[in-house]
């Protein structure tokens, strides 16, 4: 069991706007905003934990809100939700409490962390914002592989000029490239890059909001056996990179 008081303590100490979703079998889940009162920002959706066994990915969003992000604000503000499936993170459990797959959920109803999600995310950030314009610049879902030996991504872009191929190329500093092929009946676009597949239709996060919220979407996976430091460093490597190319 983990706990997840750790997680709701470290969210509540940021000094930050946060948002309670909702609550799954008594755990909140959260959604923290990061801006400074620049103008006319672009978007960026950081999501974690979506899968309960990928510890890395609710570590990571944690650390991001918790360093110094100053100059990033300058160009950006995020939407950060740590941990979509709260239950699962608990129990160290893929699925949530009632064995639903939450990343192959998002075109049923009544799955409540998938509700809770759609219900937070279709909220304009922005009264002037255009409701033809996808709200996101860039949304990046972190996950972790228990079979892989290295890391590799998943990349949407609507304009199909990926960058994939530069942030493998960076988070190489941080460990290697997958040996294995480990895209899930996806294409590949560089090295231990896969394109988001349009034959997933918009039962995942991340295809979800590729195609209503998003111009550009990331899955970073991570091997679950390297050090949880190095799955951390990995996940806001491709972050980082990723902002400095759009
Ligand atoms: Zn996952």
């Amino acid at each position: 069991m983990r706990n997840y008081a750790e997680i709701t303590a470290r969210v509540k100490d940021l000094d930050m706007p946060v948002a309670l979703l909702g609550t799954i079998h008594d755990y909140p889940i959260h959604r923290i905003r990061l801006e400074s009162s620049a103008n006319a920002p672009r978007y960026v959706l950081v999501t974690g934990g979506v899968h309960g066994d990928e510890p890395a990915g609710v570590a990571a969003t944690l650390q991001f809100l918790e360093r110094d992000n100053t100059e990033l604000l300058k160009q950006f503000a995020f939407v950060v939700i740590p941990c979509v499936n709260p239950y699962g993170y608990v129990h160290n459990t893929r699925e949530n409490r009632e064995g639903v797959d939450i990343n192959r959920a998002f075109e049923t109803e009544d799955v409540a962390e998938v509700d809770i999600v759609k219900k937070a995310i279709a909220q304009r950030i922005t009264t002037g914002m255009s409701l033809l314009q996808p709200q996101f610049s860039l949304a990046i879902d972190f996950h972790e592989d228990y079979d892989a030996t290295g890391f590799y991504l998943y990349e949407g872009k609507r304009d199909e000029q990926y960058i994939g191929s530069e942030l493998a190329t960076a988070a190489k500093a941080t460990g290697p490239i997958d040996a294995e092929d480990s895209g899930e009946d996806a294409p590949g676009i560089a090295e231990g890059v896969y394109k988001v597949a349009s034959a997933w239709g918009t039962q995942g996060l991340a295809p979800y909001l590729l195609h209503f919220h998003s111009e550009h979407v990331i899955i970073s996976e991570t091997p679950t056996i390297w050090p949880l430091e190095q799955r951390v460093a990995l996940h806001l490597s491709l972050l980082d990179t990723a902002l400095k190319k759009i």
